[in-house]
């Protein structure tokens, strides 16, 4: 029996599948290696993909940039847009001028000092974002974060993509085929054969043909073919924390050559919040809400009131959501990676993030012998239940600082729905501000930064002032504010809108 695995399996054609089948095909490829090991990608001709989740995070530009695409074929291919950051209206209060941003570039200085020690000091009356980070007054220009200057995936502001998930998928599908040797069979699968082991051995498609394989990665979306339906590996639901378990999403389309947002805009409802996301042809819109505290008919009629437009229950596509994550990822020779591994809720774009994390940990880590399989898949499944677990925590962090009355709210903040880690922060945060040492492992999704622009965005007086007050608060501040207000000039002198930068790189394609 071989000791190697040569073959790799991956069922699902969804943007899971295809992200993982780049991700890996192009790392093995640059090892340099005699023997390739094989990727296989099985997707069903009639089974369709999930074909949501626009918003990504910036580390998709490194995902990108190692399947060897270029920047413009993607921008193009994918109608996608450049996303600076999410902006939160209507959270803390619910008033028209109740909003705060959550940027993707870090506050000033960030890795030298903690601004924000001396923002809680002498400056929580100002807000947070826009003192110490040029992104926001950026957004509120509607301007891109490069300019054509600016090589593929540069430019003077970090920044992530929303993107046409369907086209998205299929872009990903020809390169993975044509450049990376993926190899696409278009059939359903049938039935698991096991090894004597317990292992996988093959799957068995519609022609009665027989895929076999060494590791089998599950894309197969919600019902998850392999990790739940064959090894039945159980769910962990957080429903009890995060409450939302139902989306409603449309397509909307744009008044003729109106600005695109570079930033996703989410907007709080009485029981969820609705996502806004800018293409250049349309608008993907969605809510997400409790059915405990909202019907479908009062979220749709939500939707249709913030569009301003009649929406009916049939222009949308509903969903089910349960929210958690499998107790494992990694069972004996499979591994679950995008909604077959979990799924929480659209906010902050969590899911696409877990999915190349997911597959650059195994094309880093890959078992070079079967005998350290069980090793790297228990890594694996340390490292992704901790980071599913900080995820969690993030996302409830924005419901918990709101001050919102409807009862889905108030839910919110009621301490017996707040996990221990939680509550542990938010107490340590009533005196400390959050620092690269809260979040201490190594590539944790939500930098220390995020933490620092939700609370303070929400609760700019959360942390009390120090009775120990550190020298020159006011005067770090000042000249902080001076230096982002400089770059906000100089930014926007060389930043194009939009819509004008993507039809420069339309022409220039
Ligand atoms: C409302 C909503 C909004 C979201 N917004 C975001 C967002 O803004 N950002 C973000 O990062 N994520 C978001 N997500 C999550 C995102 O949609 C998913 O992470 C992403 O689409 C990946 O899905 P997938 O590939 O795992 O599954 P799917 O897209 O469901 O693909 C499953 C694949 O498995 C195949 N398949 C199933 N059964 C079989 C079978 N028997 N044989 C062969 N093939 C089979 C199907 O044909 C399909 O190709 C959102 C999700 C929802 C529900």
């Amino acid at each position: 029996m071989q000791s190697t695995l040569e073959n790799i399996v991956i069922v699902g054609g969804g943007t899971a599948g295809w992200l993982t089948a780049g991700i890996l095909a192009a790392s093995f490829k640059r090892n340099n290696q005699t023997k390739l090991p094989t990727i296989t990608l099985v997707e069903s001709p009639n089974i369709p993909i999930a074909g949501v989740g626009e918003g990504t995070w910036p580390s998709m530009r490194r995902t990108l940039k190692h399947l060897g695409i270029r920047e413009s074929d993607f921008i193009t291919q994918c109608d996608a847009t450049f996303k600076q950051g999410a902006k939160f209206s209507g959270w803390v209060t619910g008033s028209p001028e109740d909003s705060y941003y959550h940027p993707l570039v870090l506050p000033h200085r960030y890795d030298l000092e903690n601004l924000a020690t001396h923002f809680v000091n002498s400056a929580p009356e100002q807000d947070f974002a826009s003192l110490l980070c040029a992104q926001g007054a950026i957004c509120d220009l509607n301007l891109s974060p490069k300019n054509m200057s600016h090589k593929d995936y540069q430019g003077h502001l970090n920044y992530a993509y929303h993107l046409d998930a369907t086209k998205f998928s299929q872009f990903l599908q020809s390169h993975c085929s044509k450049e990376l040797g993926v190899q696409h069979v278009v059939a359903n699968v049938q039935l698991v054969e096991s090894a004597p082991d317990g292992d996988i051995a093959a799957l068995l498609i519609d022609d009665g043909k027989r895929i076999s394989g060494d590791l089998f990665i599950d894309c197969s979306g919600f019902k998850g073919l392999l990790i739940n339906e064959h090894f039945n590996v159980p769910y962990k639901s957080c429903k009890d924390i995060l409450f939302s378990d139902r989306a409603a999403a449309i397509h909307l389309p744009y008044p003729q050559n109106d600005t695109i947002a570079p930033y996703t805009i989410s907007t709080a409802t009485d029981a969820g919040w609705i996502w806004d996301i800018g293409l250049p042809s349309r608008r993907g819109t969605g809510h997400v809400y409790s059915s405990e505290f909202m019907s479908d008919d009062e979220a749709v009629n939500v939707l249709s009131h913030y569009a301003n437009q009649t929406i009916s229950a049939d222009d949308v596509r509903l969903f089910n959501i349960e929210p958690g994550y499998r107790e494992r990822f990694w069972h004996k020779n499979c591994v679950a990676i995008g909604l077959s591994a979990g799924f929480l809720e659209p906010l902050e774009a969590s899911s696409l993030v877990l999915v190349e994390m997911s597959a650059h940990f195994i094309a880093e880590q890959f078992p070079n012998h079967k005998n350290i399989v069980p090793i790297v898949a228990n890594r694996f499944n340390n490292t992704f239940s901790y980071r599913w677990s900080q995820i969690i925590d993030f996302l409830k962090l924005h419901y918990v600082l709101s001050e919102r009355t409807s009862p889905f709210w108030q839910r919110h903040r009621d301490k017996s729905t707040w996990t221990d880690s939680l509550k542990e922060q938010l107490e340590l945060w009533k005196y400390n501000v959050p620092w690269h040492g809260d979040f201490d492992h190594a590539r944790e999704v939500f930098p220390s930064a995020s933490y620092q622009y939700v609370l303070y965005g929400m609760r700019p007086r959360y942390t009390r002032p120090s009775a120990n007050q550190p020298h020159g608060a006011l005067e770090q501040i000042k000249r902080a504010e001076a230096n982002v207000k400089q770059q906000i000039s100089q930014f926007s002198q060389q930043l194009y809108d939009q819509r004008t930068l993507l039809h420069h790189l339309v022409n220039a394609h």
